[in-house]
């Protein structure tokens, strides 16, 4: 399974009502082996006449699916697991191909969806609200939480087999039936996921697939039969997407794009944060929403932390992802590297030091690599400074006390994640309270939450109310009602 996927020429079908089908619309793009430059495949974009269609089936499995008990109901999720845990190898290379992570990253992050997967099969304890005897004289008063119909996710490039589970688990544990629509940079990883799910054997239309751009999204978006829509992307479609649901009636989360930093405090273990912030800015090729591009330093440090990270980056190894002893491979798509050089050539034109110029190191040919980039001097009012570039370039900042590096954090329109290295417990305490971001990590260069507790941004990035995980996930998936209960003496 899996690697006779991505014959050349083969194109990615949808996967609606249990079957496999065609997709009927336009055509969307090429996929592009990014370590070689290779097409491996093509997708379509779905036309909003399969999105009818497509609804209506899940709306229809929805009936039954709903009166299953939730004992049933966690079966196919339970195997899921099993299948995720029995392919995580081949998963993992297919997605590499298209994607162009290394292969320890995309085990890694198969290993954090599986998580998700795990969680949701706890929704028999998750799913229970409460009751409570005798809440008004001789009246019961007992809270349970329904499933509302279809819900749908709109995803993200970057983590193509974690996103999906962050949303679809819970979503059919607790009584939904579901569509995703993957991104159209990364379809073949949603596509092995969806052979699992075949096997796994879930009912027809409960877990749906179809693919395709903007065009299929907004079929979604304006249907009457949506009940709810996840969406993780960059900040403007994750705007566009809130404000476009809400206005048709449906909940909505939509998860945005991120400038995170990281604080380097003045009694911070050096060489303990150098090779963290290292891994937190050029992971996944710093295509993360919790990377952390911008590192804030402060003054009486400055220098040897400068000095330790330029030579760190100097040694960072690029190549392709499923060559042994790869820290780095190569970008989604030549477009978006032509779009982290341009960031490049701004900071340079802005006034930033180049402390580390990727674009001169010795890169693997063929596919859309680029070594990381290092710069110095960086302000909050700089381009690279504010805006989020999604590619492997890290910022350093100054800062001339604790409060000054906190001020520099919260300037940022951006909220979904910062670190901090230090030994001061009033530090760690402080970044607590006032940092404005919705996960926070104390000596830890990567603040991602695991699957059992809830997952989501502050400020520009994030829109909506109920995050991602746990509990949050169980109350976007359904609605609750009370019932009152009273047997009057005969
Ligand atoms: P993107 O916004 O280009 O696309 C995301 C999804 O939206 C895709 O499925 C795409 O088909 C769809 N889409 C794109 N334009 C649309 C439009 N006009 N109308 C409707 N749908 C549209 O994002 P991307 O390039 O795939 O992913 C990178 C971004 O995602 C970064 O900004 C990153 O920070 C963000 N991200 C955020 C999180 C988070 O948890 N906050 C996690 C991962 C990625």
């Amino acid at each position: 399974m899996g690697q006779d996927l991505i014959s050349e020429g083969q194109s990615v079908d949808n996967y609606i009502g249990g079957e496999w089908s065609k997709i009927d619309g336009t055509h969307q793009q090429d996929i592009v082996n990014t370590a070689t430059g290779e097409t491996i495949a093509q997708v379509n974009s779905s036309s909003p006449e399969t999105i009818d269609d497509t609804v209506a089936t899940a709306r229809q499995a929805f009936d039954d699916w709903r009166q299953l008990s939730v004992e049933e109901r966690i079966q196919p999720v339970f195997r899921l697991k099993a299948l995720l845990e029995e392919h995580q190898e081949p998963m993992a290379e297919v997605l590499v191909k298209e994607h162009g992570k290394t292969k320890k990253e995309a085990m890694g992050e198969i290993r954090r969806g599986i998580e998700n997967v795990e969680v949701a099969c706890g929704i028999p304890t998750m799913m229970q609200a409460g009751h409570l005897p005798n809440a008004a004289p001789n009246i019961d008063e007992t809270a349970v939480r329904k499933p509302l119909g279809v819900f749908t996710a709109v995803t993200a490039f970057n983590f193509p087999a974690m996103i999906p589970l962050w949303f679809l688990p819970y979503a059919v544990a607790t009584g939904n039936t579901f569509i995703l629509k993957p991104s159209e940079k990364t379809p073949l990883t949603a596509r092995y996921l969806f052979e699992l799910i075949d096997e796994a054997g879930f009912p027809d239309g409960v877990v749906n697939l179809v693919n395709g751009g903007a065009e299929t999204v907004t079929a979604m978006l304006e249907h009457d039969d949506i009940e709810g829509i996840s969406f993780v992307g960059s900040t403007p479609v994750a705007r566009h997407i809130y404000e476009t649901a809400a206005a048709h009636g449906k909940r909505v989360q939509a998860q945005g794009g991120a400038k995170n930093h990281i604080i380097v405090s003045d009694s911070a273990n050096l060489e303990f944060a150098v090779d963290q912030t290292v891994s937190s800015a050029f992971a996944n090729s710093g295509q993360r929403c919790l990377a952390n591009p911008s590192a804030v330093v402060h003054d009486d440090i400055y220098e040897e932390f400068a000095d330790r990270l330029t030579e760190a980056v100097a040694e960072y190894t690029v190549a392709p992802g499923l060559d042994e002893g790869a820290q780095m491979g190569p970008l989604i798509s030549d477009d978006h590297r032509e779009t982290i050089l341009d960031y490049i050539e701004t900071g340079v034109e802005e006034g930033a030091t180049l402390l580390y110029d990727g674009r001169d190191a010795d890169v693997p040919e063929g596919g859309t690599f680029l070594a990381p980039t290092l710069f110095g001097d960086v302000t909050p009012e700089m381009t690279i400074g504010s805006e989020e570039i999604f590619g492997p370039v890290l910022s350093l900042l100054q800062a001339s006390d604790f409060g000054d590096a906190i001020d520099i954090v919260n300037e940022s329109r951006f909220g979904n994640a910062a670190s901090l290295f230090t030994e001061r417990g009033r530090e760690a305490k402080r970044f607590r309270h006032e940092v404005e971001a919705g996960n926070l990590a104390v000596n830890a260069g990567t603040a991602a939450p695991m699957a059992f507790f809830h997952f989501g941004g502050w400020k520009d990035s994030f829109f909506g109310d109920l995050h991602a995980q746990d509990d949050d996930a169980i109350r976007f998936y359904t609605d609750e009602a009370v019932y009152i209960e009273r047997w009057p003496e005969a």
